[in-house]
């Protein structure tokens, strides 16, 4: 089997959010939940192809004008070989375009910053000021889908506003650990 690519090169730790921590995968945050894992990095470090794959989309993932304390920050659909689609978010830049084919390792952008901790306040929600006292807001968030995602309308900055997950939806936990284990 080929090779698999820890997603951020320089991340900080080695350690995965593991369920129920701060940044694990379907963390209950109130009135949400977290639709993937945060892999704490500085912000400007590489974001890697975890596989070869295609790349579906690059969008928008945040910014001020959908919430005051976002910074504007984009995603990366990318689609591997078996239809598996891996979000690769909170980038601060995109190298890579939609329709490109991109290799195992290969630079997708790098990590960037999507709280602006000056407009976090009293009104925003409880993990946000968490995050915000915690004092590393920069990370990659990344997601895992059986196929294509669909069902978006419940879905804003990583997290579904639903208690049911969705069907599609994947724990990148077991993936992200059999890489760890390759390396
Ligand atoms: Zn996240």
């Amino acid at each position: 089997m080929k090779q698999k690519h820890w997603p951020v090169p320089n991340s900080q730790n080695d350690q995965l959010p593991l369920p129920g921590q701060a940044g694990s995968f379907w963390e209950d945050r109130g009135d949400r939940r977290h639709a993937g894992v945060d892999i704490y990095a500085p912000a400007g470090s590489e974001v890697v192809a975890t596989e070869d794959g295609v790349v579906l989309d690059v969008s928008i993932f945040t910014s001020p004008e959908r919430l005051p304390y976002w910074n504007t920050t984009y995603c990366v659909l990318l689609q591997n070989a078996e239809g598996m689609v891996f979000r690769y978010a909170e980038m601060g830049d995109v190298t890579v375009k939609k329709g490109d084919r991109v290799a195992a390792g290969q630079v997708l952008g790098h990590v960037g910053t999507v709280l602006d901790l000056n407009k976090i306040d009293h009104r925003s929600p409880a993990y946000i000021q968490r995050l915000k006292h915690s004092g590393s807001p920069s990370m990659l968030h990344f997601e895992m889908y059986r196929t294509p995602p669909s069902t978006q309308e419940k879905y804003l900055g990583g997290n579904f506003f639903s208690p049911d997950k969705p069907d599609d939806l994947l724990d990148p936990l077991p993936y992200l650990q059999s890489m760890r284990d390759q390396t």
